[in-house]
């Protein structure tokens, strides 16, 4: 491995590293190849309580910080293992525990943490209107003490491993709300029960391993007690858990980063030709050098917002610049990977490929590169607002 300078989370990382050994390279590679769910690997994550470790004590989990868990979440990613399986769980947890209420929190909150109940879906993004949620289609509508649910979502992740969804719908019409962010509204959905009575399910064959589907809803009735918080403040609370959600695929990123850092500067040391390491000469070793600058320049603004969001200040700048460099730098570190592997990068058996489709992701989702730019353009430079 390369050096990484020590710091307050050893511990976390040596825990994690052991429980990560023990699923080596080989079975990462086989569960792509057979496009299956890690569940072992999940399970595993889930009996030690790394999964839980957001939940507060009180409801069974280990009350650690967004620091904590964006530690456990690089150590995944760097183990060559994929974070995407199982990182919902980690900010919609938080969702819960921010707007939930009390009766709320308990019903889930230790299910959770135990393992009985997974969290690991949101569905936000439709086909129809992108990243332009405000406009979303999908309806909540009240009827005596249920909501009936209408209209399609198109990249929800993890439904078919999850017990539980987020989900956001409107629950008063654009044309009648003052703000366009306001007349939504976020419900828990249970999904074994939806799919028998108004839910469809239809999964997206994609790049990479991620189990991701579309979403048709068909009146499906839920009771009125699963809506969490007030009703037509939903885009705001899930605005709230974005910036976790944007350290936490930071740290995926990094890990990835390292990764790539671990493996490229291993292979250039021992792959001779022309007589020499390819790693002697530097047109190679250079850019492994600036990937390895940009991968370290991105943690310190990870750990910079993980700081704010553990201190309950504003971090939205720090949470999407992390998000940006993290992810720019380990997809850097990706192509020096592959380029410097030269033929064998594009051998499963070497990983290399798996992880350069796993880290490529990061550049469009959960928010993609340009509207991260849009924000600091409009929020941290006051340039006029674009959209
Ligand atoms: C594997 C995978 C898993 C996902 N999981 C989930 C999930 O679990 N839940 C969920 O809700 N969503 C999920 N998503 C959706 C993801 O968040 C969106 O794909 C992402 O936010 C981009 O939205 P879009 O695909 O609709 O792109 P669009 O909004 O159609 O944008 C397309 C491109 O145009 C650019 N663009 C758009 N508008 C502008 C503008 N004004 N200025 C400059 N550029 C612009 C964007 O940057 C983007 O690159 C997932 C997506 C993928 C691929």
């Amino acid at each position: 491995m390369i050096k990484t300078a020590p710091d307050a989370w050893q511990d976390i990382r040596d825990a994690v590293r052991a429980l990560c050994a023990e699923f080596p390279d080989e079975y990462h590679r086989k569960i792509d190849e057979q496009r299956a769910y890690p569940e072992a690997f999940v399970d595993a994550l889930t009996k030690a309580g790394w999964l839980a470790a957001m939940i507060p004590q009180e409801y069974g989990g280990s009350g650690l910080g967004l620091t904590e868990a964006t530690v456990v979440m690089e150590e995944i990613n760097r183990s060559g293992g994929n974070s995407g399986a199982c990182h919902g769980q980690m900010y919609n947890m938080g969702t819960l525990l921010r707007h939930g209420s009390k009766a709320q929190k308990e019903l889930y909150l230790p299910r959770i943490a135990s393992g009985e109940w997974r969290l690991q879906s949101m569905g936000v993004t439709e086909p129809s209107t992108g990243t332009d949620t405000t406009r979303i289609k999908t309806t909540a509508v009240k009827k005596g003490d249920r909501y009936v649910i209408n209209g399609q979502k198109v990249w929800i992740s993890r439904v078919q491993h999850s017990d539980w969804m987020i989900l956001l719908a409107r629950t008063t019409p654009l044309a009648e709300v003052k703000k366009k962010s306001e007349g939504m509204s976020i419900f828990m959905v249970d999904l074994r029960a939806a799919e028998k009575s108004g839910l469809t399910v239809r999964p997206i064959p994609n790049m990479v391993n991620h189990e991701t589907n579309e979403l048709f809803f068909e009146n499906l009735e839920i009771p009125e007690e699963n809506l969490i918080g007030q009703e037509g403040q939903g885009f705001k609370y899930i605005l709230d858990g974005l910036n976790a959600e944007r350290t936490l695929i930071a740290a995926e990123c990094i890990g990835d980063g390292y990764w790539f850092l671990d493996r490229v500067t291993k292979y250039a040391s021992e792959r001779v030709v022309f007589g020499r390491p390819i790693g002697q000469n530097q047109g190679v070793q250079f850019p492994i050098a600036e990937s390895y600058i940009e991968v370290e320049a991105a943690n310190l603004m990870r750990f910079e917002s993980c700081a704010l969001f553990d201190a309950g200040k504003p971090c939205g700048a720090e949470a999407n610049m992390a998000k940006y460099l993290a992810a720019k730098a380990s997809w850097e570190a990706a192509n020096a990977c592959i380029q410097f592997h030269g033929g064998f990068g594009f051998a499963n058996e070497y990983d290399v490929e798996r992880k350069f489709r796993e880290t490529r992701l990061y550049q469009v989702a959960p928010i993609s590169t340009n509207l991260i730019l849009s924000y600091v353009a409009e929020h941290l430079l006051g340039l006029p607002r674009s959209f």
